[in-house]
């Protein structure tokens, strides 16, 4: 599942299309993703001008002059392609590839940008977990995305907000970190890169580093740094891909070169000085990987 990193790098890398230009033609090619296609999807965004494509947690929005904001999410397997006059590039690889089969492309975004520059933007979805929809207010007062908690980019995250965020909760570590009402768009893996990076153990009751003791100020400290450089480097790992992409073929995640534990069992730690190995465990349903050796 593409996480907040590979939703940001697919932002950055369809921005240059999307922003400014007008929507010639929109074509969904089936009724529903995940849901149904909003009601007069296609003709509420004809014609129309992009203003902005945002991003919140793993939503794309996109702003449309005098129109709704189209809230997109990439699902498990969603991705856009942009295809100018003989070319086609993916923005953003992924760690799980995308597919590049067009029988999976259902959204078709026919774009004009406002040198008279035409291309298209298509949305391909092999398991269809990826949706559409309209927020006609402010894209935060959505149902989708009105409960969502802080974003782990910037410097908002703090020791202290963390701790709040926090505080007296019973739940494992990593579970609490994967709420998103407390935090949004944090996912499995970069909660695991994240927990190795503050050498913090995923089992660990979440509350025991919101507490008044020192040890837990310099414990939430640094796992609220750790989650913010773990998104920024995976965040930068992107558009450096994004600059490389025209020449790269596309089958390689430049996310899996960067993962120090996840989807690394069994080898050694990467931690200087520490002698132990990457174990898998499994937390809610969902691998979790960690050091017993350095994270406590
Ligand atoms: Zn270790």
């Amino acid at each position: 599942m593409p996480e907040l990193p590979e939703v940001e790098t697919v932002r950055r890398g369809l921005q240059p299309v999307l922003e400014g230009a007008r929507l010639v033609n929109v074509e969904a090619r089936r009724p529903d993703l995940r849901f149904p296609f909003p009601e007069r999807f296609s003709e509420r965004l004809a014609g129309k001008t992009v203003t902005a494509l945002g991003r919140r947690a793993k939503y794309l929005t996109m702003h449309i002059e005098n129109g709704p904001v189209l809230i997109c999410h990439l699902g498990m397997s969603g991705s856009f392609r942009v295809e100018a006059a003989g070319s086609s590039d993916i923005p953003g690889t992924f760690y799980h590839e995308r597919s590049k089969s067009t029988a999976h492309d259902h959204v078709l975004f026919d774009v004009a940008s406002t040198t008279g520059k035409r291309s298209r933007v298509i949305f391909n979805d092999p398991r269809r977990f990826g949706f559409m929809l309209f927020a006609e207010g402010p894209p935060d007062t959505h149902p989708m995305l009105a409960g969502l908690g802080i974003e782990p980019t910037g410097n908002a995250l703090d020791g202290p907000l963390l701790a709040s965020l926090l505080k007296d909760r019973r739940s494992p570590l990593k579970a609490a970190l994967l709420d998103q009402r407390l935090i949004a768009g944090l996912g499995n893996i970069y909660v695991s890169e994240a927990l190795w990076r503050a050498g913090l153990s995923p089992l660990r009751e979440a509350g025991t580093i919101a507490g008044a003791a020192k040890k837990a100020k310099e414990q939430s400290e640094r796992l609220a740094g750790a989650i913010r450089s773990v998104i920024a480097d995976a965040i930068a790992a992107g558009g450096s891909s994004l600059r490389d992409y025209v020449q790269a073929d596309g089958s390689l995640g430049y996310f899996q070169h960067s993962f120090a534990v996840y989807d690394r069992e069994g080898e050694p730690c990467p931690k200087p000085g520490c002698r132990g190995h990457i174990e898998r465990i499994v937390q809610s349903g969902r691998s979790t990987f960690y050091c017993r050796t350095c994270q406590r």
